[in-house]
């Protein structure tokens, strides 16, 4: 390249990470570029807006350069003021010995979807060997554990898209349900525009006529939070015409007719009646995935944030097996992961009931085979913990957490209930969080670390198909700037700890690959020299000469006698239905160009065009005298946020839709409710009452 270096890494953002390429002149090593990675074989060259824009990340004027504390010990009103990291590492360790007195589960971590596999696994075990608490959870209970904690019951094993993404342009119909990748990922939609290219039939369910649903041969447009109904009614619609696969349901599967059962009284009517989809839609749906030669089903988060939303993946799961699709070439059942690392982040260890490998925590063989290679006794491993809101919703309460570290995660914008989780979070002793920016959540902490950042750290990324990825160091972090595998090993030191730890990736992943041998998500076999000559490799991949697991349930599935499980799903109404007070559905989602609690892509101007809106159907607009770019206050039984106006008819007449990238006085989670899950833990992010009103003029 001449005056340059280039560096093939990937892309910051979403779990598609692109391969891209980072640019660095020799005469300006901040004033990096990037370009997408031709060959590479996800994105084959493509990127989003946010991808395009991603190096102005490193040298962004609010990048935060040295640690910072509170220039009053303990006074959050009083100013946040630069510190060494010896000063800021002696406050930490202070605070958490301090809340030590109170128990060892009085201090908990926080961790991110966005960490690299080394990290999450790294802060797993920072958790439960140098901190010896239970408290530990992360920002993906908030994002895909639903159909994780489905997929683990049918299946046996949870990896997103348990194929590559190019077998969705082979498939002949795919049914995407609560997903809109032409707009959060959209070099993922080639797969999909092949495939329509190629006469397959896509069908697409969402409460909004997404820019994925508009190019869809057909659009079902259920009301929020019923997805479990329409699941079961297409099912009830599969058994009663006769196009179920019995030989498939006898060779593979178990439970099918405690499903059956459960579905036998979603006649199609009532299946419209509870959905408001038309019977017609409901027997097409089924004509089109049973006519065609290969099918596959694929859900994201608009069918899994709900408080049922671990059995409504399931019931999206048994249709797919009735239809005999999971394990055939081309068909499936597989789900989207939002975040950059939402595969990775949940394998190694950073859950809270979870060992590295997918491996449980309560389970004696697990214990031991982990503490084997941590060089512990596995008696002094704690136990399971609680789950993300559950944790953030005991902060500071006797026998809750009382100092809390959280890296890579903007709690108080990306949790359900915003303005309970900020009271929550105020009520800490002690707060920490480690982040490039001084998001909403690190404003309100005792000491802020600043961090390195994509192409300042090397480390490994699993991507949505389970493709274990390799970020490179394109350039070296800013000075002052420290790794957070450096910044948790210094804390384990200062804890008397530090022996147990490296701060190298290479040697962290090499332990990672020792830890998750003979688990679930076994990365033994997997090397960083590998990935970079195979362009990425597939867990499970046990050894060294195994060539990775591209596709899996070809033979048999991942359960203990290599049946998929049918479990039977019954059907609830949300927790909040409209009522006189609040009319309206709320749901709430992403946009193109913003990136999770936007605390990365909102300072990038670019990236600044849209900014928060509300969209509501014009005659839901004309009930409450909106007119378009109006300012609207949207109003829950928890809170009240403001939102410009975007009126269009793209969305059902009864639900009003609201993007969570901002945080303060449009936080969409300040409107959001905690309602959780009882499998995952998952908060039903996606549905609650509400009401509008016109506060301002256009
Ligand atoms: Fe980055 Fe995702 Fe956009 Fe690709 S699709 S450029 S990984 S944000």
């Amino acid at each position: 390249m001449g005056s340059m270096s280039a560096t093939r890494t990937h892309c910051p953002y979403c779990s598609m990470q692109c391969g891209v390429s980072v640019n660095l002149p020799r005469t300006g090593p901040r004033a990096a570029t990037i370009e997408p990675q031709e060959d590479f074989p996800t994105n084959r060259g493509g990127l989003c807006s946010k991808g395009w824009t991603a190096t102005s990340l490193l040298d962004h004027p609010d990048r935060l350069l040295t640690p910072l504390v509170r220039s009053v010990p303990g006074d959050r009103t009083s100013a946040l003021v630069p510190a060494t990291w010896p000063e800021a590492i002696g406050v930490i360790v202070t605070a958490i010995e301090a809340a030590q007195g109170h128990g060892r589960d009085a201090v908990g971590c926080f961790g991110g979807g966005g960490l690299t596999n080394e990290k999450a696994y790294q802060l797993g075990k920072f958790a439960r060997v140098a901190l010896r608490s239970a408290a530990i959870d992360y920002n993906g209970r908030f994002c895909m554990s639903s159909s994780a904690t489905a997929g683990n019951r049918a299946f046996g094993i949870d990896r997103g898209l348990p194929f590559p993404l190019s077998d969705i342009a082979e498939a002949k119909a795919v049914l995407l349900v609560g997903g809109n990748p032409a707009d959060t990922m959209p070099p993922a939609m080639q797969y999909f525009d092949a495939g329509r290219a190629a006469g397959a039939v896509h069908i697409v369910v969402d409460p909004r006529l997404t820019s994925t649903a508009a190019g869809a041969a057909l659009h079902l447009a259920p009301r929020p939070g019923t997805d479990l109904a329409l699941a079961n009614g297409l099912l009830h619609i599969a058994i009663r015409d006769g196009v179920i696969d019995h030989d498939y349901i006898a060779e593979r599967t178990s439970g099918f007719d405690q499903a059956a059962a459960a579905v036998s009284s979603f006649w199609p009517d009532r299946v419209e009646r509870i959905t408001g989809v038309p019977v017609a839609q409901l027997r097409q749906v089924v004509a089109h995935l049973a006519a065609a030669e290969s099918a596959m089903i694929l859900t994201a988060r608009g069918t899994e944030q709900h408080r049922n939303g671990t059995d409504t993946a399931q019931a999206w799961i048994n249709l797919a097996l009735a239809l005999g699709l999971p394990g055939r070439p081309a068909s499936g059942y597989g789900t989207i992961t939002g975040q950059g690392n939402g595969q990775g982040g949940r394998e190694h260890g950073q859950k809270a009931d979870q060992l590295p490998g997918y491996r449980k925590l309560d389970d004696p063989a697990a214990r031991a085979h982990v503490a084997a290679v941590w060089g512990v006794d596995p008696e002094e491993l704690p136990q399971p913990g609680l789950s993300a809101f559950e944790m953030i919703d005991r902060l500071g309460t006797a026998g809750g957490v009382r100092a809390l570290l959280v890296f890579a995660s903007n709690i108080v914008v990306s949790a359900p209930d915003a303005n309970r989780v900020a009271a929550r979070l105020a009520a800490l002793d002690f707060l920490m969080v480690s982040d490039i920016f001084l998001s909403e959540t690190a404003a309100m902490a005792d000491v802020v670390l600043p961090t390195a950042q994509w192409a300042e750290e090397e480390g490994t990324m699993t991507n949505l198909e389970g493709r274990v990825l390799h970020r490179r160091r394109a350039l070296p972090p800013p000075p002052g700037v420290l790794d957070d595998l450096q910044a948790l090993t210094a804390i384990a030191s200062g804890l008397g700890r530090g022996q147990y730890f490296s701060d190298d990736p290479r040697t962290v992943f090499d332990e990672l690959r020792r830890a998750s041998a003979g688990g679930i998500a076994d990365y033994a076999g997997i090397t960083y020299e590998r990935i970079d000559d195979e362009q990425g490799v597939f867990w499970p991949c046990p050894s060294t000469d195994h060539p990775g697991t591209p596709r899996l349930f070809a033979d048999a599935f991942g359960t203990p006698d290599g049946r998929a499980r049918f479990l039977p799903t019954e059907y609830a109404e949300p927790s909040e239905v409209p009522s006189r007070a609040f009319p309206f559905v709320l749901t709430t989602g992403r946009t193109m160009a913003q990136y999770q609690s936007g605390n990365q892509t909102r300072r990038i101007r670019a990236l600044t065009h849209t900014g928060p809106t509300v969209q509501m159907h014009p005659d839901l607009a004309r009930r409450i005298g909106v007119g378009a770019d109006d300012i609207v206050a949207v109003l829950t039984r928890r809170g009240r946020a403001h939102f410009r106006a975007q009126v269009d008819e793209k969305i059902r007449r009864d639900t009003l839709f609201v993007p969570f990238h901002w945080g303060g006085a449009s936080s969409a989670n300040a409107l959001t409710e905690a309602a959780l899950d009882p499998h995952s833990r998952m908060p039903a992010f996606k549905v609650c009452a509400a009401n509008a009103e016109r506060i301002g003029g256009a």
